[in-house]
């Protein structure tokens, strides 16, 4: 199968969907839009899911669920329900209980530098208090094309000061950032030349610019290799 995320373009192996039925997005860049940036609308059609349904993707055989309230509906407790996992932070039902665990994990928030520091493990309830502890308590900042953009647990973020993120955000060699090797080929977010604001890559970009600009004739001739990606 070679299905790949609408929003990511990695393989789908994981799908998430509302009741509009658009199963063409994967489950993480669902679940980080929802949870990161309480964005609970549908990435195809806008339309808003109060809950969302996350099972394997297997093309035309996913598994299709259309009584979302015959899961739980919106109040559901986290865990178990009937056949299915809660993820309460998301409003998310799973199918699969592997796969439920490893979205809660990544959904945990807890600070870095107070974990190296005494081992504790305080969690916290929302990625702005978190964000708040850390900038009051320690001075730093997460990225937040980062948070919404890397496949990654959240504790997992890097961290950065005032200087150092700018220098992350423009060019992404920041001392935080590490050698090259351990950035990938991360270069910095990528700018929109209309209205200057920064996305998290191309991919992003590209999205961004098809649906908030109009398509222009510029844009296929700038990044031909984009284009030509997009439409393949
Ligand atoms: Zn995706
Ligand atoms: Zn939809
Ligand atoms: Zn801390
Ligand atoms: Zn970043
Ligand atoms: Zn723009
Ligand atoms: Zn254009």
């Amino acid at each position: 199968m070679d299905d790949t995320c609408a929003v990511c373009a990695d393989a789908l192996e994981w799908v998430a969907y509302g009741p509009c039925l658009h199963k063409e997005v994967c489950s993480t860049c669902i679940i980080r839009l929802r949870f990161i940036c309480n964005d609970f609308h549908c990435c195809i059609c806008k339309s808003e899911s109060n809950t969302i349904f996350v099972t394997k993707a297997l093309g035309d055989c996913t598994r299709m669920i259309s009584d979302f309230k015959g899961l739980g509906g919106v109040n559901g407790k986290e865990g178990k329900v009937g056949e299915c996992w809660y993820h309460e932070g998301t409003k998310a039902y799973f199918d699969d209980f592997d796969h439920y665990k490893m979205i809660k994990a990544m959904c945990r928030l807890s600070c870095n530098v107070c974990n190296k520091k005494d081992g504790g493990s305080k969690e916290f309830n929302s990625v702005e208090q978190l964000k708040g502890h850390l900038f009051h308590k320690h001075r730093l900042f997460m990225c937040g094309l980062c948070l919404e953009g890397r496949k990654i647990f959240t504790s997992e973020q890097k961290l950065y000061n005032r200087a150092q993120w700018t220098q992350h955000v423009r060019t992404g060699d920041s001392v935080v950032d590490g050698s090259e090797s351990e950035r990938g080929r991360f270069t910095g977010h990528p700018m929109c030349e209309f209205c200057e604001n920064r996305f998290y890559g191309d991919n992003e970009l590209y999205l961004h610019m098809s649906t908030e600009h109009f398509t222009c004739h510029i844009c296929p001739r700038q990044h031909p290799e984009q284009y030509e990606y997009f439409n393949s």
